[in-house]
């Protein structure tokens, strides 16, 4: 029974030792995991960092092509190459946001904003675009949201940015809305639901959880030949969590789609925007 006892006792220290083992292997394993992707993250990082500038020279240098007496043939060319570097361009830039949300590295700047300028800076980039497609672009903006309000005033440019302009790249036809209201949660705070609809191709209902996976494009996007990272939707979706609020989507397969953004923003100063001139 002694040498029994022995033997199970040395069989039990013998175990603990391996699962000890074990488990240090496995957070050594674990922190060797940690590390790769750091360095995964810091390379993305520089590596983009650095694409960036040579593309920047590619798009001004050209640019200055396009302004000089040009024949047709060098005009079209230089269109195409602007037209390919500006995608590299938001790609490189999509591709940065994503390794600066996967390694925890983004951050939300407050900074207090005029309401009327965010919303005539986007509205000034995207009916250019509408009208070059012939679509409609309707804003219909309340009248009291505050003039001024504190928040990532950049970001949520990013993201609206994004949304309108899938808006009029995935319509053929019809409209693109713009509608902004608000509600005031508290003396303070005042909540912003900033919905843009189009009538364009719509979304399959199977396709819709698939939207803010990265790389996903529907394959109806793909099929048209129509432009794009299929990061977009995901940095928008990060971003607008990581300032505490929703994004939504609602969608008819072939009639149209509508994204809705909603988000809480301080208000500094009280006082409605009224009515704001659009420069159409
Ligand atoms: P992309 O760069 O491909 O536009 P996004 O992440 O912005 O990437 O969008 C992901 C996919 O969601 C798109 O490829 C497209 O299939 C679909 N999508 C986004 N917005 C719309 C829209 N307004 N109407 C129809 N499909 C849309």
């Amino acid at each position: 029974v002694i040498l029994a006892g022995i033997i199970c006792g040395c069989l039990v220290k013998f175990q603990n030792r391996i699962y000890a083992e074990e488990k240090e292997i496995t957070e050594q394993q674990k922190e060797e995991i940690e590390q790769l992707s750091r360095s995964r993250s810091a390379f993305f990082t520089n590596m983009s960092h650095e694409i960036r500038t040579p593309i920047n020279t590619i798009i001004g240098l050209n640019e200055m092509t396009l302004r000089e007496n040009i024949s047709d043939e060098i005009a079209e060319n230089s269109i195409n190459i602007q037209n390919a570097s500006k995608m590299l361009l938001v790609l490189i830039n999509d591709i940065l946001d994503m390794s600066k949300i996967e390694s925890g590295k983004m951050q939300i700047v407050p900074v207090q904003y005029d309401t009327g300028n965010l919303f005539s800076d986007l509205v000034n980039l995207i009916w250019i675009r509408a009208y070059e497609k012939k679509l409609e672009f309707k804003i219909d903006i309340s009248e009291d949201i505050p003039s001024t309000l504190f928040g990532d005033e950049v970001r949520i440019k990013q993201v609206l940015t994004n949304i309108l302009t899938n808006a009029v790249k995935y319509t053929n036809e019809g409209s693109v809305t713009l509608s902004v209201q608000s509600e005031q949660m508290a003396s303070n705070i005042v909540r912003l639901r900033i919905s843009v609809s189009d009538t364009g191709i719509g979304i399959r209902k199977e396709d819709m959880e698939n939207l803010f996976h990265s790389f996903k494009r529907v394959d109806e996007a793909r099929n048209r030949g129509i432009e794009g990272t299929g990061l977009g939707l995901t940095i928008s979706k990060q971003l607008v969590e990581m300032m505490g609020g929703k994004i939504t989507v609602d969608s008819i397969y072939t009639k149209g789609t509508v994204f809705t953004v909603i988000l809480d923003q301080k208000i500094v100063d009280g006082n409605p925007i009224g009515s704001i001139d659009f420069m159409l």
